[in-house]
């Protein structure tokens, strides 16, 4: 009987020690994942990291994660990684998906295959220092990094090698000239004829002139979107910057309003145009992004930001890049989305907002040859456009 009950025992033991051997080694990756998983390998093989994920296991699978997650580790043997599939479909269709789910996956793959915790540190342009930024929130930053054009390198180059020196576009000693540029457009909206918009009152707005200012104040709870529409779109290869200046003296501190500009074809329905925009709040944080991606680009704080005073907003486009001004503080550079030529530039409003603008000003390098008269016959046609959302979504946790 005895001998029996052993045998039997032996036998489960083996089959448990059986089970575990395939079970640690279990390699299992949903289809949507392999590319990037690929990536990751490929990024690692180039920095000396050498992975057989293969052979010493790994899960990677949708899941249903709750508290606003977009991925999750689970440090078990093998370890498994569990993709958000709501939020994974969410940004499936915007713009920049393939670079969001790469920076989900690497960040998961940086915590499953190189061991690293979070790191939620700063770069001195206010950058999240590390694809590894996450877990329990700093200030209430969201965690919106910019992973793009060359950041994305240096965040490929940190996430393999933490004492990555800081990168070059971190530095906020302005690398460019700004000298050299001359007016295109202009309004100061010291009388009627310098007003640009409809002055008016319809159901969703009221534009009027108020001090040598322009008042927009929206009637809607969507965001509005206010263009001058240029008759001859500023190319896209062309050096070019655009200006004003904002007053948002009540509403919620955590309203943005500030600069949009991009290309906006005729038949446009508006709902996801390629629009660059750079925005603010009265809580000092700054926003930059396009309209056709999922979310902004990043949050940053910024000083600069007078509360509850005038802000002057000013963008350089140089090249490939944009160069964000606050109050004339240079703070920031990222990549321009947009690939075709600019004919939107305007303004946005927050809900139920009153804004007071002034000092509109679009400028291009090198266009002092442009005579007063060619100027002139240069027509805008002012646009207004409701939103309902503007890239609310913030990026989840990871
Ligand atoms: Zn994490």
């Amino acid at each position: 009987m005895s001998r029996i009950k052993s045998c039997f025992f032996t036998l489960i033991l083996v089959i448990f020690v059986l089970y575990s051997c395939i079970g640690s080694h279990e390699y299992k990756i949903d289809s949507a994942f392999t590319d990037y998983l690929q990536r990751f390998e490929n990024e690692g093989a180039a920095r000396g990291h050498v992975f057989d994920p293969k052979a010493t296991g790994l899960i990677m699978e949708f899941g249903t994660l709750s508290n606003n997650t977009a991925g999750l580790t689970h440090h078990e043997t093998p370890v498994r990684i569990q993709i958000d599939k709501t939020y994974w479909d969410d940004i499936t269709t915007s713009a920049g998906a393939d670079l969001m789910k790469e920076d989900l996956i690497f960040h998961e793959l940086g915590h499953a295959l190189l061991g690293r915790d979070h790191l939620n540190t700063t770069l001195e342009n206010g950058d999240w220092k590390s694809i590894m930024c996450g877990g329990d929130k700093v200030n209430d930053r969201s965690w919106n990094i910019n992973y793009r054009g060359e950041r994305r390198n240096y965040y490929v180059d940190e996430l393999f090698n933490k004492t990555t020196p800081a990168p070059d576009f971190s530095n906020l000693k302005l690398p460019v000239d700004t000298t050299g540029y001359s007016k295109l457009y202009q309004l100061n909206f010291d009388s009627p004829s310098q007003s640009g918009w409809k002055l008016g009152e319809d159901s969703q707005h009221i534009i009027s002139l108020d001090n040598g200012r322009l008042r927009f104040q929206s009637k809607i709870d969507q965001v509005f979107l206010v263009f001058a529409n240029l008759q001859t779109a500023i190319s896209i290869n062309s050096d070019f910057s655009y200006e004003m200046t904002f007053f948002y003296p009540t509403g919620d501190a955590s309203n943005q309003y500030g600069l949009i500009f991009g290309p906006v074809v005729s038949d446009s329905t508006g709902t996801n145009d390629p629009v660059e925009y750079f925005s603010i709040n009265y809580n000092q944080k700054m926003y930059t992004g396009n309209r056709s991606w999922y979310s902004f680009y990043t949050e940053l704080n910024e000083s600069s930001i007078v509360n509850a005073g005038i802000n002057k907003l000013k963008v350089f486009k140089i090249g490939t890049l944009i160069y964000y001004f606050i109050n004339n503080v240079y703070c920031y550079c990222s990549e321009i989305e947009a690939t075709a030529n600019l004919n939107q530039f305007g303004f946005m409003v927050p809900p139920q907002g009153t804004l007071w603008l002034d000092n509109f000003k679009i400028s291009k390098k090198g266009s002092s040859g442009i005579s007063a008269k060619v100027k002139q016959n240069q027509q805008l046609e002012f646009k207004l456009q409701t939103v309902d959302k503007f890239n609310p979504g913030n990026i989840r946790n990871k």
